[in-house]
């Protein structure tokens, strides 16, 4: 029996993008980019691959990411690499490695790419995933907290989708967190036993977790637990009012969240995360409520630069799981941008005239007119057919006639008139025609 051959299938929690969804995708791509350039956001691009430690050190080791999720190996060379969970560890990195320092601050970047995590996979969970993000660097000005949440409602906006909500708190500096971080274990440490498995670790390991757990058992447990807001040091407060006052200056609703914390190692003062609400806010100023999973988040990092060795320097930045806000702009019925189709189309009969077609294609090209083609079609029926689904305004019909002739047959699709032009006039009459 001849053996069975193996199918083989994307890695679990991976996908591909096929051409059908490729609409969708360049559309936030565009918009998202478009927005960077309006706002003064260069881009960066980092590998995809980086020293595992670079993350350890960063996103921290008590958390998910780092202890559960991340794609890590050694390659042949010795080296410890990580595929990357995450954009704003790399970008610092590239910050510091290359000197940007120098440059005047602040400098405002954008990012998009794939990350990975290893996760259970369900809706709107991947392992390879994408995300875009923006990140100011050295700057301390609640301003810029405030312009990063002013830019994805623009975003918003932009796609008229308009029931988009912010969560924000603070989770204050080094020491203001440490005095909380006691009064919640404090607080905790009675009741560990109606604790889940998860949070009995995070009481010893990262305390400030055991406020954003999903669990039904923790989630009672917290509802007399202390509050961050309570344990602001003086400037911590003042940084939080003032982002809280620009907000309202620029008419963003937000709504407080005492138990928003971000988890990650390297956030400080301000946290937010970005949600759909229930409700429409054309009219209401405060969303009651959020449903479905984070559309995204971020907040600032004043130590992050400091952790991996740089110089201080204050910073502040955001990510977008682009499948999530995908999903949400189909179910919004987002306008996508509209595909361009080649307005020409270049029928041929015979092998001769088939090669002329691939010829004229490329001198089309060079005088900027996009031209389609059936290639794989013999019949000139079925090469119209083709022409007429791509919604070409005229096809060229090269025939053994016109080869000997040298000469084509220009159909306008739209009325079914045709004329004979000499080859040699044919990309000049086209332009013409085309405008
Ligand atoms: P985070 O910084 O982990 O909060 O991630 C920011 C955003 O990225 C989230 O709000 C999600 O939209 C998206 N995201 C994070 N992890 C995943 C994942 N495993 N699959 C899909 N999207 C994700």
């Amino acid at each position: 029996m001849p053996k069975k051959k193996k199918s083989f299938q994307a890695p679990k929690g991976t996908f591909d993008i096929l051409p059908s969804a490729q609409n969708v995708w360049e559309t936030l791509r565009f918009t998202a980019s478009r927005l960077a350039d309006d706002f003064s956001y260069r881009r960066i691009d980092t590998p995809i691959i980086e020293s595992s430690q670079l993350f350890e050190t960063s996103v921290g080791t008590a958390t998910d990411i780092v202890q559960k999720q991340m794609y890590t190996f050694k390659t042949s060379g010795g080296d410890v690499l990580t595929l990357r969970p995450e954009g704003t560890a790399p970008v610092a990195r590239a910050y510091i490695e290359n000197g940007l320092y120098n440059q005047p601050s602040p400098q405002k970047f954008f990012y998009m790419g794939p990350m990975f995590r290893y996760e259970q996979p369900q809706s709107g969970r991947f392992r390879q995933f994408h995300q875009f993000g923006f990140e100011v660097i050295g700057d301390e000005d609640p301003i810029y907290d405030a312009q990063l949440v002013q830019m994805i409602f623009a975003l918003f906006d932009d796609f008229k989708i308009t029931n988009l909500m912010v969560k924000v708190n603070s989770i204050g500096c080094k020491k203001c967190r440490q005095t909380f971080r006691n009064a919640l274990i404090k607080y905790y440490k009675p009741q560990a036993k109606h604790l889940c498995k998860d949070c009995k670790t995070r009481l010893k390991d990262n305390p400030l977790r055991l406020l954003d757990c999903k669990d039904e058992k923790c989630i009672k447990v917290r509802s007399g637990s202390p509050q961050i807001l309570d344990f602001l040091c003086g400037g911590c407060r003042k940084h939080f009012t003032e982002f809280l006052e620009i907000l309202d200056e620029i008419e963003i609703r937000y709504t407080l969240d005492p138990y928003l914390v971000r988890g990650l190692d390297y956030y400080t003062k301000t946290v937010f995360e970005f949600f759909i609400s229930n409700e429409e806010n054309k009219d209401s100023r405060l969303p009651k409520s959020s449903s479905g999973p984070a559309i995204g988040g971020g907040g600032r990092y004043d130590d992050l630069y400091h952790l991996l060795g740089g110089r201080n320097t204050p910073a502040v930045g955001l990510a977008i799981g682009m499948e999530r806000m995908m999903s949400i702009m189909q179910k919004n019925d987002v306008k996508l941008i509209a595909k361009k189709f080649p307005p020409v189309f270049l029928a041929y009969l015979g092998v001769p005239a088939k090669r002329k077609v691939i010829k004229l294609l490329s001198q089309l090209r060079h005088a900027g007119i996009v031209a389609g083609e059936s290639f794989g079609k013999t019949s000139i029926g079925a090469q119209m057919k083709v022409a007429d689904k791509i919604g070409a305004f005229y096809t060229v019909i090269l025939g053994q006639k016109e080869i000997l002739d040298n000469t084509a047959i220009i159909r306008d699709m739209h009325s079914g008139m045709q004329e004979t032009v000499p080859r040699a006039k044919l990309i000049e009459v086209l332009k013409k025609r085309l405008g």
